[in-house]
């Protein structure tokens, strides 16, 4: 054991296991074969191509923790991190879409599922069906448990009505881990989770919103009007919705924290490949100490930023508390990702300003990690309550 712990830490954050390396390698090529060729054209109609989606589902990448008795590769979070960061380099969008399975509906499923659910659930998450994650409405963003869509207890069932707002993969997902309050009174402890299938009787997907990044991303709002949920699909306990959708944020934003990174890596790796071809005053460009500064930086803050995503990921896995490291990872993570995207453009000249070239994408899609799975602001209050304590 002491041994193991002893062996571990002397290894880098960025060293991968043989299975971790291959892994990797797997989705890169993908990630290069069949998404770069479908990126712009998905970005410029807002859709992705139900042909990668699908492919997604063929590769393992909808089900990389869920246990092999439920369809999955039994891997590690940090697998799930590893495969996030990859999609990203390439199309964001894709990246959230695989992200959000993984990390929010699948995790939560794996933590708070009972035998049942997991068996039906999982199962079908794993090998065809899409998943979305429902907390945020019109008027409740930051102030998430302000929620107002209600839950009433019938006979064998609940009946839910409200609305959702800004729910990724909604076009595409069939599962819903959705959150309601079944208790007003009781404020936040009124919180239930409820497992709901597109199919259920009252249940519909509105509006699409037409977005400045991770166009591709579909981003829906989500109608429930009587809508009828078996009793069976209550997630977690009556009254703990709040906790699970806590601890599920916790650990989705090391996700975001993924997405970011591997976005930066898209847009530096672009960055450094146009500097070598482009030729400016007879040289090029990046023979100007002034870009190459400029490179270096770059560099240097993708590294910091992909060590604490890492590290967030790693903790998590070693079973260690890892609320404020994940916090920090994504709040970071965001900002680099915007700063080494911005610079890309500028790296290239009016190149960046136009579709043509990669970068302004990157950009665009850079803004969401500021906003989404709590924004910058409630990321420094949870890191300013965990290093001060509560207030
Ligand atoms: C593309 C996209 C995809 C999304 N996907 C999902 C999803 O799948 N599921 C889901 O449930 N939600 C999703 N969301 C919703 C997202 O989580 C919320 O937009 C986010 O939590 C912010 O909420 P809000 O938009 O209501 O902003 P608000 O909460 O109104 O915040 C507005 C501003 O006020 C600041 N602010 C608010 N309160 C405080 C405070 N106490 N102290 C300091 N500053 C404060 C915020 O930091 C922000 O700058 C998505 C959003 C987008 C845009």
């Amino acid at each position: 054991m002491n041994q193991t712990l002893t062996e571990r830490a002397a290894q880098p954050l960025t060293t991968l296991s043989e299975d971790e390396e291959m892994f990797r390698a797997s989705v890169r090529e993908f990630a290069e074969g069949e998404l770069r060729p479908r990126v712009e054209e998905m970005d410029e109609h807002g859709k992705l191509d139900p042909a990668l989606t699908k492919q997604c589902f063929d590769l393992g990448l909808m089900g990389i923790e869920t246990p092999e008795e439920y369809g999955g590769a039994g891997a590690s979070f940090f697998t799930a991190i590893v495969a996030v960061e990859e999609l990203s380099r390439v199309d964001p969008s894709l990246g959230v879409f695989v992200d959000v399975q993984n990390t929010l509906v699948n995790n939560a499923l794996i933590r708070w599922g009972n035998e049942e659910q997991k068996k039906k659930y999982l199962t079908q998450l794993a090998s065809a069906r899409v998943g979305a994650y429902a907390l945020s409405e019109a008027g409740s963003g930051s102030d998430a448990f302000a929620l107002a869509t209600r839950a009433v207890e019938g006979d064998d069932h609940y009946v839910l009505n409200g609305r959702k707002l800004w729910i990724t993969n909604g076009n595409e997902a069939e599962i819903f881990i959705v959150f309601a309050n079944l208790n007003p009174e009781a404020g936040y402890r009124g919180i239930t989770a409820f497992i709901v299938e597109k199919g259920f009787e009252g249940f519909s997907v509105g509006k699409k919103e037409n977005k400045l990044g991770i166009r591709a991303s579909s981003t829906t709002e989500l109608i429930m009007e009587d809508c009828r949920v078996p009793k069976g699909n209550v997630l977690g306990e009556v009254g703990r919705g709040y906790k699970v959708s806590i601890e599920t944020l916790n650990e989705g934003r090391i996700g975001i924290g993924a997405q970011m990174i591997g976005l930066a890596r898209g847009a530096l790796e672009a960055a450094l490949r146009y500097t070598s071809e482009r030729e400016q005053f007879g040289r090029a460009i990046n023979d100007f100490q002034g870009v190459q500064f400029q490179l270096a930086e770059m560099a240097t803050e993708l590294e910091a930023a992909r060590l604490m995503v890492y590290n967030a990921a790693r903790m998590k896995d070693a079973g260690l508390a890892f609320v404020k490291e994940a916090a920090m990872a994504k709040l970071y993570s965001s900002r680099a990702a915007e700063r080494i995207s911005s610079k890309a453009i500028e790296l290239y000249g009016g190149y960046g300003f136009v579709k043509d070239y990669p970068v302004e994408k990157f950009w665009r899609d850079s803004k969401i990690g500021a906003i989404y799975e709590g924004t910058s602001n409630m990321q420094l209050q949870t890191i300013a309550k965990m290093i001060i304590g509560g207030k």
